[in-house]
């Protein structure tokens, strides 16, 4: 039995149908993330687990319970849920120490004063708060203060863990730390966790699996490898990676295996995909290759594209390239070591291969087949 059964939950304000029909089951100890562009309903989502929006339709389970369903007219209180929240706002009593607001949880519950000490104690040494027991939050940093509302979250034992962007107001070297943080916390705590980001670096490390959505549906969901090189559709492919894929629109030529196709901006020759799978000959599709998955080729190899290279970004480890094919005005973009493309001069020519990537229907978006991976590109 999963831990959360979100069962073909829809949540609309007025004319806008924020969650639309979503269905999605949750192991016990997982870490979810719902990741997608702002106002795709990964917060009303979480809300509905929570408590906090009743849902137009639907039902959601934690474990053997219902806690929401429209048709048997069940809603369960949010403080009856056995959940534990954290929020982008830390949300702290500003009147109380450290200890006090992690304890608050633990004495409304009656619990002996040993007792709170002791978890409070430990659940502080857990996230590296030991020795600020004593101190208010305005006397903390932003990153100290969310663990602090991590800390007050996790000492109650919740079964059910629900974070809304809760790294989002930190900056970018505190986020990274409070990413692994987190990540050893679950890995320490086991608690089943569902995370909402829109942030996919976030959501590509921290989760055991993803569920992207977009205009309230889910588009997808699997492990991080799967969303990030198999997406099911445009959409996803187009949304995961920095900077984005390269989308190519292609007519096939050979249904293979492997099938072949001619790049529209590049008629010059066809190419075959390396995939077990065929295409029906004649259809339009798009070519997705991730900027790490074009090899820059300082010499000409067979089915190597031409171009020239317009730029490079280089970042320090790693430098992103722009490059225009030979006298057609296809740019693609590539991602690599930054020692592979330093030597690169604008202007200079060079050969691109494919290397991986997917094909999808250009009518319905959807994935027709991925190529070039070690299974053979079937999936
Ligand atoms: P963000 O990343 O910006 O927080 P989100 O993916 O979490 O976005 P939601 O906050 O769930 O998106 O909003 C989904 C849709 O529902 C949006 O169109 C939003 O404007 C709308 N919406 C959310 N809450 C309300 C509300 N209380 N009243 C009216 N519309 C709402």
């Amino acid at each position: 039995m999963p831990d959360i059964r979100i069962d073909n939950l829809t949540k609309r304000f007025g004319e806008v149908t924020a969650v639309n029909r979503l269905a999605l089951d949750i192991a016990h100890g997982e870490f979810v993330t719902l990741l997608g562009p702002s106002g795709c309903g990964k917060t009303t989502t979480l809300r509905c687990l929570a408590g906090l929006e009743e849902p137009n339709e639907g039902e959601l389970w934690f474990g053997d319970r219902c806690v929401f369903s429209d048709r048997k007219g069940v809603f369960i209180s949010p403080g009856a849920r056995g959940i534990g929240l954290v929020f982008q706002n830390y949300a702290l009593w500003p009147h109380m120490t450290v200890f006090y607001n992690v304890a608050f949880g633990l004495r409304k519950k009656g619990l002996p004063k040993a007792e709170i000490r002791r978890r409070v104690t430990e659940i502080l040494e857990l996230l590296g708060l030991q020795g600020y027991e004593d101190r208010y939050p305005s006397e903390l940093s932003g990153g100290q203060q969310q663990r602090v509302a991590l800390a007050r979250m996790i000492v109650t034992e919740p079964q059910i863990l629900l974070f809304d962007e809760p790294l989002s107001n930190l900056d970018a070297k505190l986020r990274m730390t409070l990413r692994a943080e987190l990540k050893h916390l679950h890995s320490q705590i086991g608690a089943t966790t569902v995370y909402v980001t829109h942030d996919q670096v976030e959501a590509l490390t921290l989760s055991t699996r993803i569920a992207v959505m977009n205009q309230g549906v889910l588009q997808q969901v699997g492990t991080p490898a799967e969303v990030y090189h198999h997406p099911e559709n445009l959409f996803v492919a187009e949304f995961m990676g920095n900077p984005s894929a390269n989308l190519i629109p292609a007519t096939v030529t050979e249904e293979g295996p492997p099938p072949k196709v001619m790049l529209k901006p590049y008629p010059k020759m066809p190419i075959a995909l390396q995939a077990r799978a065929t295409l029906p000959q004649g259809k339009e599709v798009i070519v997705n290759v991730r900027p790490e998955d074009v090899e820059i080729k300082a010499i000409p190899t067979s089915e190597a594209i031409p171009a020239v290279l317009t730029a490079t970004l280089p970042t320090g480890s790693e430098c992103v390239s722009y490059l225009k094919t030979k006298g057609e005005a296809l740019e693609i973009v590539t991602k690599g070591p930054e020692e592979m493309h330093r030597p690169l001069r604008p202007g200079q020519e060079v050969w691109l291969v494919l290397k991986r990537g997917n094909v999808f229907d250009e009518e319905t978006g959807k994935r027709l087949l991925s190529f070039g991976f070690a299974d053979g590109g079937t999936n």
